[in-house]
């Protein structure tokens, strides 16, 4: 929509702490990645000191580690542990309350804490997954109000990578390394001997309105140029891949593969991996009440399909097994998702594998099922 150069801009590192300013001026509250606890993790941000200056990560499977930096980057890492969803779909929610007055029972709604909030450092398969998200939650006939809510008062700021993790494949998934939408505002880190700059991009009008009011020089050919080459050689850097040509009816076909039972020999099944994964948004219903009768009320909390009681019914759980509730995730993520949403359920992000304990990696497992296709159209059975 803004793909013109009156819509590309240059900052200096100087004048950056201005777009912070900014925001914090029109209302937002800014949320980006922060350190803590020896990751890269997403908080609550005032200003530009506060971001991972001159920190950097190492990731592989079951692994993550910070590097420091001989530089000043304040972008040169790729996604930790947490994503968006934290802030979009709260791992805790209220949704309502009740206490007994002389008049009976009275029901309150659950509070509406959703405010003009800035996510700064949005990564693009980080935007691809709000994306996803907001297909999954306020797509179809029955909106996610609370979400809808965060997501209506949200400002994007993105960070284009200008290096790519080990463990990340958003190039199959065309979700990365650079951002074209879904964006108000989308930045790239330059940074050598020679300059600290940043080329930015303006995605909305409010990202252009914001811009108008800070200060910056137009950006020349060769800041854009600059920003794009920087994009490519991420993208030549990609630590993993997988082959998503047919991969729906791939894994369809291959329900009863003998890989299924190596990875249940492995997987802990401790949901690690739906709790980092930016589109995983399985949640459980709980309801609680005061010893005395007198209060009570209903939360709604992230959940995960590796929980056995996250399949019970009347009696018992559907996937009892360890390569039952595997398959399940990777099958949905890869296959069903398609047909339940219209897109994959994978954004290529990575963290599933960096945070594995087993240090169990969804592109190998889909590359061992490839290399030994079953072939034919068995279709899906029931657990064991
Ligand atoms: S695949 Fe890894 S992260 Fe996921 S449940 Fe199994 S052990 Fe845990
Ligand atoms: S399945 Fe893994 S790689 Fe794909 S979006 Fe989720 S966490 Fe990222």
């Amino acid at each position: 929509m803004h793909d013109t150069d009156e819509h590309r801009f240059v900052m200096s590192r100087q004048e950056f702490p201005a777009l912070f300013a900014a925001l914090r001026e029109r209302g937002y509250r800014l949320h980006g990645p922060t350190v803590c606890d020896q990751a890269i993790v997403y908080d609550e941000i005032r200003d530009t000191d506060d971001l991972p200056v001159g920190w950097s990560d190492e990731q592989e499977a079951g692994r993550y580690r910070l590097r420091r930096r001989d530089d000043a980057a304040l972008f040169a890492y790729n996604v930790g542990p947490h994503s968006w969803k934290k802030y979009l779909q709260l791992p805790v929610l209220t949704l309502w309350k009740a206490r007994m007055t002389e008049q009976g029972l009275c029901f309150e709604s659950g509070e509406d804490t959703a405010v003009r909030t800035a996510f700064i450092g949005v990564r693009p398969c980080e935007l691809a997954a709000v994306a996803v998200q907001d297909r999954v939650l306020t797509g179809g006939d029955h909106v996610d109000t609370d979400y809808a809510r965060r997501r209506q008062q949200l400002f994007i700021v993105s960070v284009q990578c200008t290096r790519a993790g080990n463990t990340c494949f958003c190039t199959s998934m065309q979700t990365g390394p650079r951002a074209e939408r879904g964006f108000d505002l989308a930045i790239t880190e330059l940074l050598d001997g020679r300059r600290h700059e940043f080329v930015i991009e303006a995605g909305s009008d409010a990202g252009v309105e914001l811009m108008a009011h800070i200060p910056h020089r137009a950006a020349g050919a060769d800041d854009w140029q600059a920003a794009c080459d920087a994009s490519q050689r991420t993208a030549a850097q990609m630590g993993r891949h997988m082959d998503t040509g047919g991969i729906r009816e791939l894994l369809y076909r291959n329900a009863e593969h003998p890989r299924w039972d190596a990875i249940a020999e492995r997987c802990l099944a401790c949901a690690n991996c739906t709790m980092v994964c930016p589109t995983c948004f399985c949640s459980a219903v709980e309801d609680s009440t005061d010893l005395a009768g007198q209060t009570a009320e209903r939360v709604r909390r992230w959940d995960s399909c590796f929980n056995s009681r996250y399949s019970y019914i009347h009696g018992g759980s559907i996937r009892r097994s360890t390569r039952s509730r595997y398959r399940q995730w990777l099958t949905h993520k890869l296959a069903s998702w398609h047909d339940q949403f219209g897109s994959s359920g994978c954004v290529g992000c990575g963290r599933c594998i960096t945070w594995c304990p087993a240090g169990i990696d969804i592109t190998a497992e889909v590359a061992a099922i490839r290399a030994d296709d079953a072939g034919g159209l068995a279709s899906p059975t029931g657990d064991q």
